[in-house]
């Protein structure tokens, strides 16, 4: 290859692969296995002793998996990453990595529902508080910061104001004190690239735009490998003090002749060890799949939101589009600067005649599918108000002021004409 370093839409395709060296298989093999045979009794001791990294068993890593792992490092500019079995599980570990009983983190308030309720129920019960501030300005995080604050989170755009995160401002306020930002990119991969502004650690729904064919869960954390864990040991105590559980390793040490991965190691060897939320190698390869197309996707799906949402704000029947597109002043001004490939595929509307006309909408799609997901190819419709596995945490809906008419589109990749059409007879039906 040339001297040029590749660009993301050719690593999604290449990037941690190329054929296998046993068969010359050009397709990524699924490595179904729990173990694997080590070579003799030494190399078992020095795999165990992280003298050398290398399959031991399936829960902590995989072939298959590890391709996957390499691929969203390369693409998302980061060091090392690890694949967990959902978002879910992403987005725990990822505060579970540096926060235990008595610390906390602090959040913005806009985020997706599952995640709203892990931080504000889940994580409470186990003694990690969640402080969430309203992320309109960044000193908002600086301010509820206090000696036990281990990490800053968000996500790049959230539901349902799709208003974009202050990322560098927030990374810089954090960086002052040793605290990293983790971001979760879900809903806007190759569109933004958290790393280049700042973020530390990036996490991922893979479930959504990274597979895109809507046929596994998957979930991803990426280490930047460019924050100093080791600048500020008290601020940091999980990754700079010896850890009983594994010998008693210091991680920003251990992690030392391997790269600037002690985030992420830790997470495998100890996380991943201990609650054991691994994906499956078959998950892996289908994941592996989507993103080698997710960069032509994201294209399609940027495209038709956008002519959504236009058409939309010239729809009598529809009072307010929530698209990127559509905003104006600060919101504007950060979607501007950190969706540099594009507005991404979701959009919001809300309907005149509140509840009801929000229902008829719903129940009159055709080409649209009913499902409580986001990024999938095909596109996807949901009225939150009348479900209740909402992907709207109750808080969130309340403060970005939807009304009981909102109703969230995903956007697939199919003609827009159909798309459009679609949304028309829907419109009509819901009146
Ligand atoms: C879906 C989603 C999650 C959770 O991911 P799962 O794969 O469903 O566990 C986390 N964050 C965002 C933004 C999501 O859309």
């Amino acid at each position: 290859m040339s001297e040029q370093r590749p660009r993301p839409e050719t690593l999604a395709v290449h990037a941690g692969w190329r054929a296998d060296p046993a068969t010359g298989s050009v397709a990524v093999p699924i490595h179904q296995t729990t173990s694997y045979q080590f070579r003799d009794a030494e190399h078992a001791a020095s795999l165990f002793a992280l003298q050398e990294m290398g399959n031991i068993y399936t829960r902590i890593m995989n072939p298959t998996t590890d391709v996957l792992e390499k691929r969203i490092a390369a693409l998302e500019g980061g060091a090392a990453a690890l694949a967990v079995a959902s978002g879910q599980a992403a987005s725990a570990y990822a505060v579970q990595n540096l926060a235990r009983a008595g610390d906390n983190i602090v959040s913005s308030t806009a985020l997706y529902g599952g995640t709203y309720n892990l931080f504000a129920n889940t994580l409470k019960d186990q003694g990690i508080e969640v402080r969430f501030v309203d992320p309109s300005d960044p000193e908002n995080f600086r301010r509820a910061t206090d000696d036990r604050t281990r990490a800053y989170y968000a996500e790049t755009l959230p539901n349902p104001k799709l208003e974009v995160f202050p990322i560098a401002e927030v990374a810089a306020i954090g960086r002052e004190a040793a605290i990293p930002l983790i971001m979760d990119n879900t809903a806007a991969p190759l569109l933004c690239r958290p790393f280049d502004h700042g973020a530390a650690v990036v996490v991922y729904s893979a479930t959504k735009y990274l597979g895109g064919h809507g046929t596994s869960i998957g979930g991803l954390i990426v280490d930047g490998g460019n924050f100093d864990w080791a600048a500020d040991p008290v601020r940091q105590p999980l990754l700079n003090t010896p850890d009983p559980s594994y010998h008693g390793a210091v991680w920003t040490e251990a992690a030392k002749p391997l790269g600037p991965i002690a985030y992420i190691l830790r997470a495998r060897v100890i996380l991943l060890r201990d609650l054991g939320a691994a994906m499956s190698p078959f998950n892996a390869f289908q994941l592996i799949q989507g993103i080698e197309t997710v960069a032509l996707r994201m294209e399609r799906h940027c495209a038709n939101a956008a002519g959504v949402a236009s058409h939309l704000a010239q729809h009598p029947a529809v009072t307010r589009v929530i698209h990127p597109s559509q905003q104006d002043g600060e919101a504007r001004t950060l979607a501007d600067r950190y969706l540099t490939g594009g507005h991404g595929g979701l959009v919001g509307f809300e309907l005149a005649g509140g509840i009801e006309a929000g229902r008829r909408f719903i129940n009159a799609l055709q080409l649209f599918y009913h499902v409580a997901n986001i990024g999938d190819a095909r596109s996807l419709a949901i009225h939150p108000s009348s479900t209740t596995h909402s992907q709207l945490n109750e808080a969130e809906q309340r403060a970005s002021g939807v009304s009981p008419g909102y109703v969230r589109l995903s956007i697939g990749i199919e003609h827009i004409s159909d798309i459009l059409a679609d949304i028309d007879q829907a419109l009509a039906a819901a009146h």
